[in-house]
């Protein structure tokens, strides 16, 4: 499964949540309600979400790329698939399908590195780079393994 099919359609994403002035955060009344789908979501989990009609807000249509200054790039070649980085990011921006790692959602990582600290391997399957960093770039500049220090 590639990451195309996971995240692939055309709603996904398409919204850029600060591109034009809307309410800040500080604004909103209290107790507001920001539904996920438009319409009655009784048989919402038995369709694909593509077929599902979300919200204007929902975090599904909605990107906050434009927020991010530095991203984290994936190295397939080194990963072990052990999830902590799918556990620790807050904004569940970690694509695992069946255990396995598959990348990184990037319509919705605001950039905070969490995945990169939790990262086990040696050297890191995960590393940041500034936002227009090329990712092929970013892949043939990956550290070498560090050896232990003798003691
Ligand atoms: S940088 Fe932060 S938001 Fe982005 S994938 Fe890593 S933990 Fe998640
Ligand atoms: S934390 Fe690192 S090794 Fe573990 S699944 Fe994520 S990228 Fe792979």
């Amino acid at each position: 499964m590639s990451i195309g099919n996971v995240l692939g359609n055309d709603k996904r994403g398409r919204i850029e949540l600060g591109a034009e002035k809307k309410v800040g955060w500080d604004e909103v009344t209290h107790g507001v309600v920001l539904h996920s789908f438009e319409d009655d979501a009784t048989d919402v989990s038995s369709r694909k979400a593509e077929d599902r009609n979300y919200a204007q807000f929902s975090s599904y249509v909605a990107t906050v790329a434009s927020w991010r200054v530095i991203k984290p790039v994936y190295n397939r070649d080194i990963c072990i698939d052990c999830q902590n980085c799918w556990i620790y990011c807050p904004d569940t921006s970690i694509i695992s399908r069946d255990k396995q790692m598959l990348g990184i959602d990037y319509d919705h990582c605001k950039g905070c590195g969490v995945c990169v600290e939790v990262c086990p391997t040696n050297p890191k399957s995960l590393l940041m780079f500034a936002e227009a960093h090329n990712p092929e770039d970013a892949l043939a500049s990956w550290p070498e393994k560090k050896k232990k220090e003798e003691k």
